[in-house]
């Protein structure tokens, strides 16, 4: 059996400021994340997943087991989501396919951070495809993830509080605000 490991951060930890802090990633990424890898690989052990993959547990585990892989595999997923040179708008197919659903991209930037001011609680708000190239917006609670219910995550976005607390408290829209700041579209255009 290989112990899952905390994948490398895709840039420097003070490259998100002002945006994201470094301070706000020491913790998100060098603590929380890690403290999911490290419980996916505790609890896996004895049970019917220690060869599975990621995605394989995500699929079928349930419990702590599942929360635990799926934590690890959406943090990884919203570290690709950001770039230091990230915002603007995407282009190409997926801009089409953005206004085919939202009716263009400020509605759907609307419709985004609504769903993730709204969401009560810890979760996540996806931007997902179906087998039909159709978009949409995903809210799922605590550790929820698409591929569990047969949807392509394209986006997301992290609204547990530990995700941004230290720099906005209580200010969840401040910090989905700077979130699209931050948004790497050539990356979700390669996931299209
Ligand atoms: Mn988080």
């Amino acid at each position: 059996m290989k112990n899952f490991e905390l994948p490398p951060l895709p840039f420097a930890q003070d490259a998100l400021a002002p945006h994201i802090s470094a301070q706000t990633l020491a913790f998100h990424y060098g603590k929380h994340h890690q403290a999911y890898v490290d419980n996916l690989n505790k609890l896996r052990v004895n049970t019917p997943f220690e060869e599975s993959g990621l995605e394989e547990i995500i699929r079928k585990a349930d419990g702590a087991l599942y929360n635990n892989a799926a934590q690890v595999w959406n943090h990884t997923f919203y570290w690709n989501c950001l770039s230091p040179q990230g915002g603007g708008q995407p282009s190409g197919a997926l801009a089409e396919a953005i206004d085919r659903a939202f009716g263009s991209f400020d509605q759907f930037k609307a419709q985004f951070s609504a769903a993730a001011a709204g969401l009560f609680g810890a979760g996540w708000v996806w931007l997902v495809c179906d087998s039909k190239d159709r978009l949409a917006i995903l809210p799922t609670p605590n550790a929820g993830n698409p591929i569990r219910e047969h949807k392509e995550p394209l986006l997301v976005i992290d609204v547990w509080e530990h995700a941004y607390y230290l720099d906005y408290q209580n200010k969840r829209p401040d910090y989905i605000a700077h979130f699209f700041e931050l948004v790497d579209w050539k990356a979700v255009e390669s996931r299209f």
